[in-house]
């Protein structure tokens, strides 16, 4: 059991020093998740701490490959909306 941090990751630093395990490290071309050693903070947090911190919708996934934090979960605007929003930008 353990999450994995894919492309879209900014390599912000935020989640690293808050793993209780000392399962994020720093990679190219992004951050990466040590799969035998990350518990998904079971013991230690009721939350994933890494979740909790990144700023990014999708940087995180589980093992399903679903977000951890999915799209307007953070910035509050629903996917269809922003979208619409990109569509029309790109009409311009
Ligand atoms: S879920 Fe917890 S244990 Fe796993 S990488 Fe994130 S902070 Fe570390
Ligand atoms: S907090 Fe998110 S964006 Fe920042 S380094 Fe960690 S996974 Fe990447």
């Amino acid at each position: 059991m353990a999450l994995e941090i894919i492309e879209s990751c900014v390599n912000c630093w935020a989640c690293e020093p808050l793993c209780p395990n000392k399962a994020i490290f720093e990679a190219a071309p992004h951050f990466l998740i040590d799969a035998d050693k990350c518990t998904e903070c079971i013991g230690d947090h009721a939350k994933p701490q890494c979740v909790e911190i990144c700023p990014i919708e999708g940087a995180i996934v589980n093992e399903l490959n679903e977000p951890m934090n999915p799209a307007g979960s953070l910035t509050g605007i629903p996917p269809a909306r922003w979208a619409a929003a990109q569509r029309e930008i790109s009409q311009r």
